[in-house]
């Protein structure tokens, strides 16, 4: 059995963001139905040792907000999280790992571009690489993450490069990974070895292209990049300068969208997650919403659990 709980499902900046007005912004300040923090999962194999998929800035809210994730009672000393997995370099998927940082053994894994990136911010060093291992993983190749006696998870994961960007603020700077190949956005098949029972995880994604497609299709569960509704959102609200596609990652709406382009793959269970405070979808009551959950989707809140 492989349990998921959703512990963020909104994109950088969250809901409501720290210096925003716009009109979901506005909305969530008082209203804390729709306030979400930055998009992460996390997953067990056995309800008791549990990953993370990225670590957001908002990940002590997060751990205070799952039950799942705290320490066990009698212990001075613990935490059921065992590793964390990351699938990319921004902001809203590493800063959390510096939360992380009181003398807990776990484990990161994450493409060597990534990790390049790590060990080029010396503010990773609170790490300590004794207790807190960094592995690399490597697209197309499956690997079981660890318990931190070294026994195996029970869970099998298997990145795969998705169309999509390096973090923001490497920009037209010198990549420390180096600035060609893939490796800066990663996507995920988690299977549980037990059961067979998998699911997909790529909360960035910048186009489904005709191979994505024959990979997600029949899935019983994909969690998808749902970051804006429009391509230009964050321009027609005057927000900011950036196209969707520019940030790396593809609109829920349009002939090329996230919602149409996957429309006819038999996927069980689809649920958008990295939603940007900008997208009209997280309005309950948004006529874009009412759109999605019609084609099938789902707006996941905090702390949603799925059991597969
Ligand atoms: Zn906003």
């Amino acid at each position: 059995m492989l349990r998921v709980v959703v512990l963020g499902a909104a994109a950088g900046g969250a809901v409501p963001q720290w210096n925003c007005g716009c009109p979901v912004c506005l909305m969530a300040w008082t209203d804390p139905k729709l306030q979400s923090t930055q998009a992460s999962i996390a997953i067990s194999a056995d309800g008791e040792h549990w990953f993370l998929i990225n670590a957001s800035p908002d990940l002590r809210q997060q751990l205070i907000a799952t039950p799942q994730l705290h320490p066990k009672a009698g212990k001075l000393r613990h935490s059921p999280v065992s590793g964390v997995i990351l699938t990319n370099g921004e902001i809203d998927a590493v800063a959390g790992l510096l939360s992380m940082r009181e003398g807990w053994p776990f484990t990161i894994y994450a493409h060597a571009k990534v990790l390049s990136i790590l060990k080029a911010n010396s503010i990773f060093n609170v790490l300590n690489e004794k207790n807190v291992r960094r592995e690399p993983i490597e697209i197309d190749k499956a690997f079981e993450p660890a318990l931190p006696d070294g026994a195996p998870s029970g869970i099998e994961i298997l990145p795969f490069a998705v169309p999509g960007k390096s973090a923001w603020y490497l920009e037209g700077k010198v990549h420390p990974g180096g600035n060609d190949g893939a490796g800066d956005t990663l996507g995920l098949r988690i299977r549980d070895k037990a059961s067979a029972s998998y699911f997909y995880f790529l909360a960035a994604c910048a186009g489904v292209t005709d191979e994505l497609k024959a990979r997600l299709a029949g899935a019983p569960l994909i969690f998808f990049d749902g970051t804006v509704w429009r391509d230009d959102e964050l321009i027609a609200a005057g927000l900011g300068t950036k196209t969707g596609q520019g940030m790396g990652h593809i609109a829920m709406s349009g002939d090329r969208g996230a919602i149409e382009s996957l429309a006819q793959l038999d996927i069980g269970r689809k649920v958008f997650l990295h939603i940007n405070n900008s997208n009209p979808a997280l309005l309950p009551a948004s006529p874009e919403r009412k759109i999605a959950e019609r084609a099938g989707w789902q707006i996941p809140t905090d702390g949603t659990e799925i059991t597969l």
